[in-house]
């Protein structure tokens, strides 16, 4: 799929205040940091799209950009930032939890997770949460150029494995570097597809 439009819609503090449910929508969502700016900026080919964190953690607030006039793609702030007060984090966790739940229209969240690292429980149980409510999601795996050789093969397996002590049957996934591109067609050619099966 080629990015012919992007555009900027609206910062919502709640699922209440987003735009009306009538186009497909996909969410990106992940620990602070993970690369998820990044990954949003590289995919519609629009650098400063998605702000990139000087301040990890920073926004709570769901970002809408309009893709094509078509489909809304959804940057959702980042979970599980260390320096977050209790109560903040409480609140984002609801925020994120009635987002995933409530709105109608969400087609696929994708999930990210950082390709250098090993399964953390943070991710494992919000994986759990959306099991549990029949969110229907993808897993997007980031910063693969980070890795050393073998590394990334192992990291994605090893989440993998780790999704399977619980998953009879996997979600789909992606490996993608923002850095060099890599995954970006995989994944727009995903959401196309999906799109036209809904029609
Ligand atoms: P966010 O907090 O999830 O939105 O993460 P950002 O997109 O702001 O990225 C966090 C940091 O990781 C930044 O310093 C990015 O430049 C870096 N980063 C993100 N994606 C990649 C990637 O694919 N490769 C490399 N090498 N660095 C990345």
């Amino acid at each position: 799929m080629k990015i012919h439009t992007a555009e900027f819609v609206i910062s919502a503090p709640t699922v209440e205040k987003c735009p009306a449910a009538d186009r497909p929508e996909y969410a990106f969502i992940g620990r602070s940091n993970v690369g998820k700016s990044s990954l949003i900026n590289m995919l519609t080919g629009r650098k400063g799209l998605a702000k990139t964190s000087s301040m990890p953690g920073k926004t709570l607030l769901i970002n809408h950009f309009l893709i094509n006039e078509s489909w809304y793609l959804v940057d959702l702030p980042g979970y599980g930032y260390a320096r977050r007060s209790k109560a903040q984090q409480e609140e984002l966790t609801r925020m994120i939890k009635s987002y995933v739940c409530e709105r109608e229209n969400l087609t696929c969240l994708f999930l990210l997770i950082d390709s250098r690292h090993k399964p953390q429980n943070i991710d494992i149980e919000f994986i759990r949460f959306l099991g549990e409510n029949g969110i229907p999601f993808a897993i997007v795996f980031t910063k693969a150029d980070k890795n050393r050789s073998g590394e990334l093969k192992r990291n994605v397996k090893g989440f993998l494995d780790k999704m399977s002590e619980e998953w009879e049957e996997l979600p789909p996934h992606f490996v993608t570097s923002s850095a060099h591109s890599d995954g970006r067609e995989e994944l727009l050619d995903y959401i196309d597809e999906v799109n036209r099966s809904l029609n």
